[in-house]
């Protein structure tokens, strides 16, 4: 298996997923986990190893969107090019289980959130009106055998009836954006004197 050049990428963010849904050359499993990213102007040089197996591998990727912070993954309406169709379908899956099994509610939400987003990108691969998606969303070996096999599991219809059991994105969003600021630790400036105290560990970003 042959790693791309260069990774066209819309955000950081989708780098991230990216990494989680592409099995290393090595062991064919993964994850992968950030070990340095060097940045500037858009052009990333990431060193990223498996999990699994401890491959090293360095990922050159130009991001078009090099400052969108927070949660978004692709702020166009173009399908990705980095992550196939059967790809976000695996990711919202996953982080929907996830979800299903996290505490506290912040975190579930978070997720939920994230399983959302990645179903709303494995939207974007349908030409306007067309039930079943083009051959050409599904670019992964993987996603070109799951799609060969049961093609059932990737039409329109399916996709939106799970969309519809979920709340809006801007409600989820909303909702995040709430729990984020709740967890800043709060302390007022009159009580400057006082030690801060601890601060709970942050939740890692590529979850
Ligand atoms: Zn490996």
């Amino acid at each position: 298996m042959e790693m791309p050049d260069r990774l066209q990428a819309r955000t950081f963010n989708e780098v991230r997923y990216y990494l989680l849904v592409t099995p290393c050359p090595q062991c064919g499993k993964g994850p992968w986990e950030i070990d340095s990213d060097d940045a500037g102007g858009g052009q990333h040089l990431v060193v990223a190893h498996c999990r699994n197996c401890r491959h090293a591998e360095r990922f050159r990727v130009d991001c078009e969107h090099p400052d969108a912070g927070g949660e978004p993954i692709n702020p166009s309406d173009e399908p990705s090019r980095l992550i196939d169709l059967s790809q976000w379908m695996s990711l919202f899956y996953l982080l929907l289980e996830q979800a299903s099994r996290a505490t506290p509610k912040a975190q579930a939400r978070l997720l939920g959130y994230r399983a959302a987003l990645c179903l709303a990108e494995a939207l974007k691969f349908f030409p306007l009106g067309e039930l079943t998606p083009p051959e050409s969303a599904f670019f992964s070996p993987a996603g070109r055998t799951a799609f060969r096999e049961h093609p059932e599991n990737f039409a329109r219809p399916r996709l939106l009836d799970m969309q519809s059991r979920l709340p809006a994105l801007p409600k989820m969003a909303g909702s995040v954006r709430r729990d984020r600021a709740a967890d800043r630790p709060r302390r007022p400036w009159w009580k400057f004197w006082k030690r801060p105290r601890p601060t709970p560990p942050q939740e890692p970003d590529d979850a």
